[in-house]
């Protein structure tokens, strides 16, 4: 959809430090992170909200989330764990209206780092932390692929 900033970095036509992207996700580093690693999910064809997006793609996109979370955890970020979120509407404070679920890292007992991660929303190094995504993604593959071997 023209004039969607999500619709766009989908399209190449902005930036974006992607995480992953497959035919109908893309996930990439939230340009105003809460904690170092906040990622967006985002189906790749345009719907504004829950409303609009069919429960196959709803379950892909938490799919990936899950996927995520549990990638997180074996990078080496030292996370411990993460919340997962959609703001779903205005009313909700959706405020970019491509719908996109939010993964954003935890550690044990980052009270302070959050509090102070929603204050200030300053990236971090995200080049590396993409790669340290990434490769807690390739992790995960691995491990899956030795269980199922
Ligand atoms: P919402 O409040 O809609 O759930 O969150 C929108 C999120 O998108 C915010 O966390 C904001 O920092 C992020 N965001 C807004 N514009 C851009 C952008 O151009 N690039 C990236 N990577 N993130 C963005
Ligand atoms: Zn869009």
């Amino acid at each position: 959809m023209s004039g969607c900033i999500f619709c766009r970095i989908v399209a190449g036509d902005a930036p974006a430090t992607k995480i992953h992207e497959d035919d109908t996700l893309l996930a990439f580093l939230d340009i105003r992170p809460i904690t170092r690693g906040h990622t967006l999910i985002i189906p790749k064809g345009h719907a504004t909200d829950l409303d609009e997006l069919s429960p196959a793609l709803g379950a892909r996109l938490f799919g990936f989330g899950h996927r995520l979370s549990k990638a997180m955890r074996r990078s080496d970020l030292g996370i411990h764990g993460a919340n997962l979120l959609i703001n779903d509407g205005k009313a909700a404070f959706q405020t970019v209206h491509h719908v996109h679920l939010h993964v954003v890292p935890r550690t044990n007992g980052d009270m302070f780092t959050l509090a102070k991660g929603f204050l200030l929303r300053r990236p971090h190094d995200q080049e590396a932390t993409a790669a340290a995504l990434r490769s807690g993604l390739d992790r995960l593959a691995a491990e899956e692929k030795e269980t199922n071997a």
